[in-house]
């Protein structure tokens, strides 16, 4: 560890005419000397694409396993976990908007190696990528997850999906476990509410069922956005008949927050129908998150 700032140079892009463009996200910025990507994480320097947050994690923590949320994978224990800042999402209701949506800061140098060195140290069995858009660090992830996977620790990847399939499948061969969010089945709504489309995310699971990692899908039930029957009905049905009838399916509670303060807090009896509805529609493993009393 040091308090020296460094950088990465990035992987997935090429050269353009005036600058870079990008390859790691369906966004794929064309980026000019200077200019940070739509993930504010990543830049143009020298007519080359770098990481600016590589190695410097802006939180460090231990969780258990449970909260990230992963619920049949290695239960009962903690995840060293951590975030760079960043995220190629615009998500209206997001929770950590103070650490996605901001620009990189100097924070303390951390190496994969030192991330690795203190898991091991403090006998945590996984390291977590979590809190922000770990794929927007995608390299820090990547040689993290690469020491990491000879050491021992399993990976566990928390993300929104939304990435190229070549450094998806690249990253999945090195991940253990993933909690992937869904958050609705219509491309619109990515639209409207994240500033995403909906195929790469399908995509993204598909390649992560494909991979054999222990894949859990969390959908963000959000009022008057995607609670209604018919869209939890389709949702549900989509999943049963695209192969992800054994992922376990967390209906989790939205809380007004960050952009969407004027959208009530999700009824608990939305969540208890959810889970009727993918009930009946063949999901195997059903967990309502944010509700008190339930998991
Ligand atoms: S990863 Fe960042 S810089 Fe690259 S295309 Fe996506 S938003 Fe743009």
């Amino acid at each position: 560890m040091s308090g020296e700032r460094r950088m990465e140079k990035a992987r997935y892009w090429h050269p353009v005419a005036d600058g870079v463009a990008c390859d790691l996200c369906p966004h794929r910025c064309r980026l000019r000397e200077g200019q940070r990507g739509l993930c504010r994480s990543r830049v143009c320097r020298d007519g080359v694409l770098w990481s600016e947050v590589y190695g410097h994690p802006c939180t460090l923590a231990v969780d258990p396993v449970e909260k990230k949320p992963l619920n049949h994978f290695l239960p009962g224990t903690d995840c060293l976990s951590l975030a760079c800042r960043g995220c190629n999402l615009r998500c209206l209701g997001c929770q950590n908007w103070e650490i996605s949506q901001s620009d990189p800061i100097k924070t303390e140098h951390w190496s994969p190696e030192d991330i690795v060195q203190a898991c091991l140290r403090g006998g945590w069995p996984s390291i977590a990528y979590t809190y922000t858009e770990p794929l927007t660090w995608w390299e820090y992830t990547y040689d993290i997850a690469s020491l990491a996977r000879e050491q021992g620790l399993q990976n566990i990847l928390v993300s929104a999906g939304y990435v190229n399939p070549e450094p998806m499948r690249a990253l999945a061969s090195l991940i253990d476990a993933a909690n992937i969010d869904l958050k609705s089945l219509s491309d619109e709504t990515y639209r409207r509410i994240c500033g995403a489309t909906l195929a790469p995310v399908l995509e993204t699971l598909a390649i992560l069922r494909d991979a054999g990692t222990e894949l859990e899908i969390t959908h963000l039930v959000i009022p008057g956005i995607n609670d209604s029957e018919e869209q939890l009905t389709e949702l549900c049905e989509w999943l049963a008949g695209n192969g992800f009838r054994d992922c376990p399916l967390h209906f989790s509670r939205f809380f007004p927050q960050y952009r969407m303060r004027d959208v009530p807090a999700t009824p608990v009896k939305t969540l208890h129908l959810a889970r009727e509805i993918a009930r009946a529609a063949g999901i195997r493993h059903i967990h309502l998150g944010n509700v008190p009393g339930t998991f």
